[in-house]
């Protein structure tokens, strides 16, 4: 029987996925039983197959995904490698207390450096993040309690240059620009693991998995499944607390500008850039349509399209520069909210989601990763 994949329309790349591998087939047969399955090829779901593979002893796993590659954030996302800004935590402290926002940071840390550490000769942009929110008293304290969480100096406060505006801002220096679907390659890459494209999962529980290409459909046991499907969560389990927010990035032509080439946030972080091949790259508006963003619908509109261009302006300059690339992202939030808790969540005794990285996966995926695959060492 005929299943569709995707109800979506006609999908609008993003800037990197000009770097997808070609297409492959769905398989034509599937496993009836594997060790651990993976549903969704993200950063979660790759970091997972990554680590499990490195296991002295590695189980037979198998990543599905509905997609020919990846077709949720992890490949059309902003790419920063980040452990946080200071006008993001400043909110979220006020929201779930300074711990919360300690432990993220932490975690965050943690994750930058497993991506350094296994991929040394991965391509990163390090230059650092700055955010041009105002520095305040309450600002100058956080950056102190970072700084003494991380046992270094991360944050400090320096001028920055936005447009023709010189300001004081706080200046990270340990994040860094990654090409998500570079990164997303390496990790399937030489793995042992086994990937099979085009298949959804339609129906998952108690060691069985019900899975569907274009023509046929399968059911597969599992000893531990891991369902890594971050927003689309909710179209599995209707008790899934993650709920879906999209995001929309522009990329311009090339640009001239003053403005400093580090990652940028603007607006506690709603708002992002960085500067990529000579172009700038600016995601953001979903904090002035939230109702509308709250969708799982993978297209950009002309609202949000239009904010993100005169923001641009402020950025750039407002001459010869248009926009190249614009396409839209969903992230998934715990409980709708930006630090919403752990995206571990056992359905029963071998199934497991594993979702709602929100706008952090980047650095977070690889750490939640590695914990998954040491308890099953
Ligand atoms: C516009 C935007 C900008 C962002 N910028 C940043 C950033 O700069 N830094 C950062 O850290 N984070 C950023 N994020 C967040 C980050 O991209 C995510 O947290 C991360 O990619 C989540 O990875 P994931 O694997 O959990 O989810 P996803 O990448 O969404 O992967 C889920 C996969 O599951 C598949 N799937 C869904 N349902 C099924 C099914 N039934 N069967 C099979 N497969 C299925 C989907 O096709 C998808 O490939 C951004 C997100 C967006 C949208």
């Amino acid at each position: 029987m005929g299943v569709v994949l995707h109800t979506r329309a006609m999908r609008r790349y993003s800037y990197w996925e000009s770097e997808l591998p070609p297409e492959v087939p769905p398989p034509s047969e599937l496993p009836a039983r594997v060790d651990v399955l993976i549903v969704g090829a993200g950063f979660m779901g790759r970091w997972l197959a990554w680590f499990l593979s490195k296991l002295s002893n590695p189980p037979r796993t198998l990543v599905i995904e509905r997609d020919r590659f990846s077709y949720g954030a992890s490949t059309r996302n902003a790419g920063f490698l980040t452990c946080g800004q200071a006008s993001e935590m400043l909110a979220d402290a006020a929201e779930v207390g300074i711990d919360r926002v300690l432990e993220t940071f932490l975690l965050r840390r943690k994750g930058i450096a497993l991506v350094r550490g296994e991929f040394p000769g991965l391509e990163l942009d390090e230059c650092g993040s700055t955010d041009y929110d105002e520095v305040t008293q309450q600002t100058r304290e956080l950056v102190t309690a970072l700084n003494r969480a991380a046992g270094e100096e991360v944050y400090s406060v320096r001028t920055a240059q936005l447009g023709d505006d010189v300001r004081p801002v706080v200046f990270n220096r340990a994040d860094a620009g990654v090409h998500p679907v570079r990164l997303l390659r390496a990790l399937q890459d030489g793995v042992a693991a086994e990937y099979a494209f085009g298949v959804k999962l339609l129906r998952i529980g108690d060691g069985t998995a019900t899975l569907a290409t274009a023509s046929t459909q399968h059911e597969l046991r599992y000893s531990r499944a891991f369902v890594c499907v971050n927003a689309f969560a909710g179209e599995l389990d209707a008790s899934s607390p993650v709920q879906p927010g999209r995001g929309q990035v522009i990329v311009t032509s090339p640009v001239q500008t003053q403005t400093d080439q580090t990652l940028g946030y603007l607006n506690h972080g709603y708002d992002y850039f960085r500067f990529v091949d000579g172009r700038l790259l600016l995601g953001g508006g979903r904090h002035i349509f939230r109702a509308a963003e709250s969708t799982r619908e993978l297209e950009g509109t002309p609202a949000v399209r239009d904010y993100l261009q005169q923001l641009a302006q402020s950025i750039v300059g407002n001459s010869h520069w248009q926009i190249d690339h614009h396409w839209a992202g969903i992230m998934g939030f715990i409980g709708g909210s930006h630090l919403g808790g752990s995206p571990r969540r056992s359905v029963d005794a071998s199934t497991e989601y594993v979702a709602g990285f929100g706008g952090m996966g980047v650095a977070l995926a690889p750490v939640y990763a590695q914990q998954i695959a040491q308890e099953l060492k």
